[in-house]
């Protein structure tokens, strides 16, 4: 199947990037109707684990399981966006012409991938990318790809969340999935693109 966007992990990044590009349907752009993105997750968000009382405007004490099912049930709201549970092996080919394969043995076409898969590891086979220790990360061994400064990797591959650089903060990491999903909006709009929701005249 072929899709505009396949997004790799589906942690606080991932899910930041597909509802950004979601929530761009339904507003009379005419390059942002009939989009089909997929996020492929291996369901081992760091978010897990977490307990969320310093994220801005989420009530404290949300588990991060709990903030993950949310966001999920927010980019279901505006639909065009499918999930699998599947893990990326390897990625190759161009921007227009990606192939993402798993290891459930599938094979995705995409436009633009997003690799936002955190920073403990990078084993995914990917032509043109450079791995490097993340100079953010207390503890050592953490990972991160070189990007050029605004988190494309090569035409048409970015990268987002800790995996880019991000410190381990759910909005630090959630902010660059959405800074990824606002480039591409912005590369088929041709133009700077925002999305700005505001409130009914009552
Ligand atoms: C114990 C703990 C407590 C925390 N507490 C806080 C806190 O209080 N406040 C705060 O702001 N932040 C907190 N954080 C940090 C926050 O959870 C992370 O910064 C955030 O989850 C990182 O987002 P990410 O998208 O980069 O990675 P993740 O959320 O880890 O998501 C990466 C996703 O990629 C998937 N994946 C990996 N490889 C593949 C593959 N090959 N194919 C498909 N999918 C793949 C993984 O399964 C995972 O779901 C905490 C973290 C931990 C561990």
């Amino acid at each position: 199947m072929k899709y505009d966007v396949v997004i790799v992990g589906g942690g606080a990044s991932g899910l930041s990037c597909a509802l950004t590009l979601a929530s761009a349907q339904g507003r009379g752009w005419e390059w942002a109707e009939n989009r089909r993105y997929l996020v492929l997750d291996t369901g081992r968000s760091d978010m897990n684990r977490a307990l969320f009382n310093n994220v801005p405007g989420v009530p404290q004490g949300t588990t991060g399981k709990e903030l993950l099912d949310k966001i999920k049930e927010q980019i279901k709201s505006y639909g065009g966006v499918d999930f699998k549970e599947d893990k990326v092996v390897k990625i190759e080919g161009e921007k227009g012409s990606f192939k993402v394969h798993t290891e459930g043995g599938s094979t995705y076409e995409a436009q633009f991938v997003v690799l936002a898969s955190g920073f403990h590891r990078f084993e995914i086979e990917c032509e043109g990318v450079e791995v490097v220790d993340n100079p953010k990360s207390p503890k050592p061994g953490r990972v991160m790809i070189k990007h050029d400064g605004d988190f494309k990797v090569r035409d048409g591959l970015y990268v987002a969340g800790l995996l880019s650089g991000a410190s381990s903060m759910f909005t630090s990491a959630a902010g660059t999935g959405v800074q990824v999903a606002i480039n591409i909006l912005s590369e088929w709009a041709g133009k700077p693109v925002v999305i700005h929701d505001v409130p009914e005249e009552g």
